[in-house]
């Protein structure tokens, strides 16, 4: 953080990395990288800059005269172009995963990163320049920005419009986006209007049960939730709850696969399969804490008695934060689920067997 006014002997005009202002800081771990004043500076920091500090240096430092080939340069420039799409792919995990996490101010300079990353490498016109917008556009939604959204979201819409290729997962993104704006605006018939082409589109690219269909359910859900149509609102929270479940009960068996038995003397076999699973990206850990959470919220507060849906509520998040590693909630949910099957609460086919193995790794994490 240093506070030197910038000499600016070239007449080069440096401007704020974030409001595009004059800039009279700059970060002193990276060099290349220009604020107005500390607090954008702090805002870009925790948004992004920290993740992207380092590799901002190759990016932004004055090419060096090349006096190699033709082959030379052609290298130089693909390494670059590399580079930009590794931080793109970089930069909109990152402001993903603060959506889900709620922090809307931090996931802008993220997402405005990846929209500058995104025209260098595909132009202004790109259909790649709408995983950006969407997220400007759902951060400007959560900060109430609604005018702003509106604008990123017509941006996005009109590029998928005149984009006849444009993939289904980018469709069902932008229809969901509408969605939750419409939603905001207590506008509930356009929502699930928008809601209902996002899980259409979800469905065609990923299946109706993959993960990546279920943000389309949850924004549903709390739509008719919020209309109090409770009947139809608790059945897409249950359903909800069985995707993430079936997903993360594949993702745990993964990791409580019970190893081989040892085949004689020899060096040890099986480290490398040990690797052998998925994971859940930040983004999707982040969107799967948020869903359960407000599942489990909701179905605490429900008067009406449904013990065996509350427990296997417990219980996937217990799977999730097993996952995600993190061993304290893990144990609380996981605690938590074995005290209502001890109570006699009927649980589904296999759940029980599940539960015994969970806890064993949770023990031994
Ligand atoms: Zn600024
Ligand atoms: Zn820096």
């Amino acid at each position: 953080m240093t506070l030197n006014p910038l000499a600016n002997p070239k007449g080069v005009k440096l401007c704020c990395e974030l409001c595009s202002k004059p800039a009279f800081i700059f970060c002193t771990k990276c060099r290349v990288t220009y604020y107005c004043d500390a607090e954008h500076q702090a805002i870009d920091w925790i948004g992004i800059h920290e993740k992207i500090c380092q590799l901002l240096i190759p990016l932004r430092m004055p090419v060096p005269f090349i006096s190699g080939s033709e082959k030379e340069r052609q290298y130089q420039k693909q390494q670059q172009n590399l580079r930009q799409k590794q931080m793109i792919e970089l930069t909109q995990t990152a402001g993903q995963k603060l959506l889900f996490e709620g922090k809307y101010e931090y996931a802008i300079p993220a997402a405005m990163q990846s929209l500058k990353f995104s025209i260098a490498v595909y132009g202004l016109d790109s259909i790649h320049l709408v995983p950006s917008y969407l997220i400007l556009g759902e951060a400007c939604i959560g900060l109430g920005r609604l005018k702003q959204a509106e604008d990123y979201l017509s941006q996005a819409q009109w590029t998928v419009l005149k984009t006849p290729e444009c993939e289904n997962d980018i469709k069902s993104r932008l229809y969901r986006n509408l969605g939750m704006m419409y939603a905001t605006q207590g506008n509930d018939d356009e929502a699930l209007r928008y809601l209902a082409e996002d899980i259409y589109h979800a469905s065609l690219a990923f299946g109706p049960d993959d993960i990546r269909t279920s943000g389309g359910y949850f924004h549903m859900a709390n739509v008719f939730y919020r209309k109090d149509k409770l009947d139809v609102a608790f059945s897409l929270y249950s359903q909800l709850t069985t995707m993430w479940y079936d997903h993360l009960l594949m993702l745990v068996k993964q990791r409580i696969r019970v190893p081989p038995p040892p085949t004689g003397i020899g060096p040890a076999q099986g480290t490398q399969q040990d690797e052998d699973f998925d994971f859940l990206d930040e983004a999707e850990g982040a969107e799967a804490v948020q869903i359960l959470n407000a599942i489990l919220e909701v179905r605490e507060k429900q008067s009406s008695s449904t013990p065996s849906v509350l427990l296997k509520v417990y219980f996937t998040l217990a799977m999730l934060y097993l996952v995600l590693q993190d061993k304290t909630l893990a144990k609380k949910f996981s605690e938590k689920a074995t005290e209502m099957a001890s109570k006699g609460v009927s649980m589904e086919a296999g759940q029980s067997r599940v539960m015994m193995e969970v806890q064993k790794a949770i023990k031994s994490s």
